[in-house]
């Protein structure tokens, strides 16, 4: 019996998950395969709608699904915190059990890093999960008027696109209700989006100045005092009436437990090797959450997430099958986010893999801005939950 672990039942685990059962399924396997994916909460969140739940335009039950619906493809879900990895003894410890495997695909995300600063913990909201999104929701429902601030305390984070998703939606959503709101993006980065090229920084500035939306610059958060509603960086000083926060990325648990995971360039991230997403040094471990795509040079998002977990899961599948390698990974990314209240942005990324650096390179450029384009990530995210539902 050959064992596929999975770790995580987020974007990647759920990609890599649905992968091999529909490639394995019907097939005339040599030696039975058994398919097990470990994750710590019984719901898969497709995360990027929590934000519509912030602004009432989603309903929590919306933006989550069983994730045990993969029993129907033939995966086994079971629910348990992962603790620790034992590659050498290709061993995953659980809290309540422990999972052997031949083949271990990990994608795990990233631990928020609320006590890396000062006062983080305790000030402001944010929508990083459900539950954050359904009190910022409350919290932007109260709000009379005054100065919003997100807060970007240091990339990369979670998602590079949302805090300018987020700064134009609001910005235009109260404008349009008449209420007197300066929105305000404190960040340490210099250019929205600058590290994918000069096209996106041109695109959202347009849409900054159109919305007089004011851009901070910080050069490293220092603390934040909720009481006095004042965040301290470096260089500025800056006062907040409603706070919106975007958290640190932290290596998550399991690996910064575990020998062997963590990137010694930076250790916010989980080592990998590039081209493959393969552990550096166990073939039979896939890096393909979050956790792994700075190291790979990618960015933190959902995106490279699937399709990392997508390669793995196919690479996995025709060692098992005895098929040639398959290709590199998808060399098209694409993606859609909100562009202001009314409007949707799309991106593509194109990859090319930079053998002297050893590492992706991107190529990305905006696509165009419509309203059209809106509704084609409404329709991506519904369609998402929808497969499990
Ligand atoms: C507000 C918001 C907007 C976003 N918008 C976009 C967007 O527009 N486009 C985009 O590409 N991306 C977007 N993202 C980012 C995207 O959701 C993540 O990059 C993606 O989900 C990462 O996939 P992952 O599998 O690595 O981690 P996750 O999807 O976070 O999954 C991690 C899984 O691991 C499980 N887990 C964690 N610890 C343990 C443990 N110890 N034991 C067992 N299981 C564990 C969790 O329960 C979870 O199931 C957004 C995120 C947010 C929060």
């Amino acid at each position: 019996m050959k064992r596929i672990l999975i770790l995580g039942g987020g974007t990647g685990g759920l990609v890599a998950a649905k992968t091999i059962a529909e490639k394995l399924h019907k097939k005339q396997l040599e030696e039975p395969v058994e398919v097990t994916l470990v994750t710590n909460d019984p719901n898969h969140y497709f995360q990027p709608l929590f934000f519509d739940v912030a602004l009432g335009t989603a309903e929590p039950e919306e933006t989550k699904a069983p994730i045990a619906a993969l029993q129907r493809y033939g995966v086994r879900v079971v629910v348990d915190e992962a603790q620790r990895i034992d590659l050498a003894n290709r061993l995953v410890q659980g809290a309540r059990s422990s999972y052997s495997y031949d083949y271990l695909i990990v994608s795990l995300g990233v631990k928020y890093g609320w006590d890396a600063y000062p006062g983080l913990a305790e000030a402001g909201y944010h929508n990083y999960t459900l539950e954050g999104a359904m009190q910022l929701a409350r919290a932007l429902a109260r709000f009379k008027g005054g100065r919003i601030v997100l807060l970007v305390p240091e990339t990369p984070h979670r998602c590079g696109m949302y805090p300018h998703e987020a700064v134009t939606t609001l910005a235009e959503l109260f404008a349009n209700r008449e209420r007197k709101v300066q929105v305000t993006l404190m960040t340490p980065e210099k250019s929205p989006m600058g590290s994918l090229g000069p096209d996106f920084p041109k695109t959202w500035l347009a849409k900054y100045e159109e919305l007089g939306i004011e851009r901070v610059i910080h050069n490293g958060l220092q603390e934040i005092d909720p009481k006095r509603r004042v965040i301290r960086a470096g260089n500025v000083e800056e006062r907040y009436d409603l706070l919106i926060k975007v958290p640190p990325s932290r290596l998550p648990e399991p690996l910064a437990r575990s020998e062997g995971f963590r990137y010694k360039q930076d250790p916010r991230w989980a080592d990998v090797r590039p081209r493959t997403f393969r552990h550096p040094s166990y073939d039979e471990v896939y890096l393909t959450g979050e956790h792994s795509m700075v190291p790979a040079g990618l960015v933190t998002a959902g995106i490279p997430v699937h399709f990392a977990s997508e390669y793995a899961a196919n690479q996995v599948v025709s060692e098992i099958l005895g098929g040639y390698p398959v290709a590199g990974i998808t060399k098209v990314m694409t993606c859609v986010g909100y562009y202001g209240a009314g409007s949707g942005l799309a991106g593509n990324c194109e990859l090319d893999f930079d053998r002297e650096k050893g590492k992706w390179r991107l190529g990305c450029y905006v696509a165009g801005t419509s309203p059209i384009i809106r509704l084609m990530k409404e329709a991506f995210y519904k369609a998402w939950i929808a497969s499990l539902k």
